[in-house]
């Protein structure tokens, strides 16, 4: 029995190891690779990025024909926050897949800095835009190759510096193979930090932050605010987010509903709109309310 299933144990060692292999290269190479993506390329790099995009008339199909996004037109200017608010389908996301050209629209264009983002070199585009998604891009390697990639020449120190930040830093030593251990085992709320310590690392000049914090508990989120509220100063910084805090923070608020911006402002003036904007807010604040006096009870016991 031993005879026969030896070699078949041996083939399947190897068939893991080419498997992390091809993850890990495929990952390198296309780790944000939308399913469908096309795969156009302009070669322009600009020598001073400022960071302003602006969304002008665009519609935009997926491949199997859903109309997500009719007639947007947006304006996203750096060194400020701004916020998308919407249900769940209103077509957040897909803004922000447009904006890394994921996608590229069906009708309208997208410019940044003043040229069409067609133009720009999408290697240089995603090496100046930090991600954090609702579901995370972890490819099946080490911890510390999983936050290295955010910063490929980055030193071991400024890794866990970046864990610090994103306070996984302490879980991550308590593992057995600590910064050696495969990221793909943790716990998606782990997961996500992960990606928020390899946009720490990164850096970036534009930061589209989508949910980054969904997967974590009220105790993760408050740690990690600090640095999150950090890293968001003076840059381009796209907000989606279901936390009340994160959305007031921001400068400027696009609220969508079935693919359309519906209102747009200032949360003061989005608010006083009495639309889509008030109703989420206040249903946000409703269940912030809720836990708040959830968390008085416990104190009472
Ligand atoms: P949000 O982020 O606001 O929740 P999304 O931008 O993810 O919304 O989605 C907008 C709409 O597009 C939804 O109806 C969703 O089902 C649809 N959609 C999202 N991704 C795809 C896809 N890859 N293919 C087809 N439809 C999609
Ligand atoms: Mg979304």
């Amino acid at each position: 029995f031993n005879n026969v299933s030896a070699p078949i144990r041996q083939l399947h060692r190897i068939y893991d190891e080419m498997n992390d292999a091809m993850i890990y290269s495929e990952s390198f190479f296309g780790i944000l690779k939308a399913d469908n993506e096309k795969e156009s390329s302009g070669n322009y790099i600009p020598t001073n990025l400022k960071g302003k995009f602006e969304i002008q008339n665009v519609d935009f199909s997926y491949p199997n024909g859903y109309k997500a996004l009719k007639n947007i037109n947006m304006t996203i200017q750096p060194n400020k926050i701004t916020a998308l608010v919407g249900l769940s389908g209103a077509g957040k996301s897909t803004v922000i897949n447009l904006l890394d050209k994921f996608y590229q629209p069906d009708v309208g264009k997208i410019l940044l800095d003043g040229i069409d983002l067609e133009e720009y070199d999408t290697q240089f585009l995603r090496d100046n835009i930090g991600l954090v998604l609702q579901k995370n891009h972890i490819f099946n390697g080490t911890i510390e190759e999983n936050i290295r990639y955010g910063n490929v020449n980055a030193t071991f120190e400024e890794i866990e510096d970046a864990a610090k930040r994103a306070y996984i830093h302490e879980q991550i030593l308590d593992l057995p193979e600590a910064y050696l251990s495969k990221a793909l085992l943790l716990s998606g709320g782990q997961q996500q930090r992960i990606a928020i310590a390899r946009m720490f690392l990164k850096n970036p000049p534009i930061i589209f932050l989508d949910e980054p914090t969904a997967s974590l508990d009220a105790i993760a989120t408050e740690q990690i605010k600090n640095s999150l509220d950090a890293i968001k100063k003076d840059r381009t910084v796209i907000i989606i987010s279901h936390s009340i805090s994160q959305i007031i923070d921001a400068d400027y608020t696009y609220v969508m509903k079935q693919g359309e911006v519906v209102e747009n402002g200032i949360h003061e003036d989005v608010y006083k709109m009495n639309g889509t904007y008030k109703e989420i807010f206040d249903a946000m604040a409703k269940s912030l309310n809720i836990e708040k006096i959830a968390k008085t009870f416990d104190e009472d016991e």
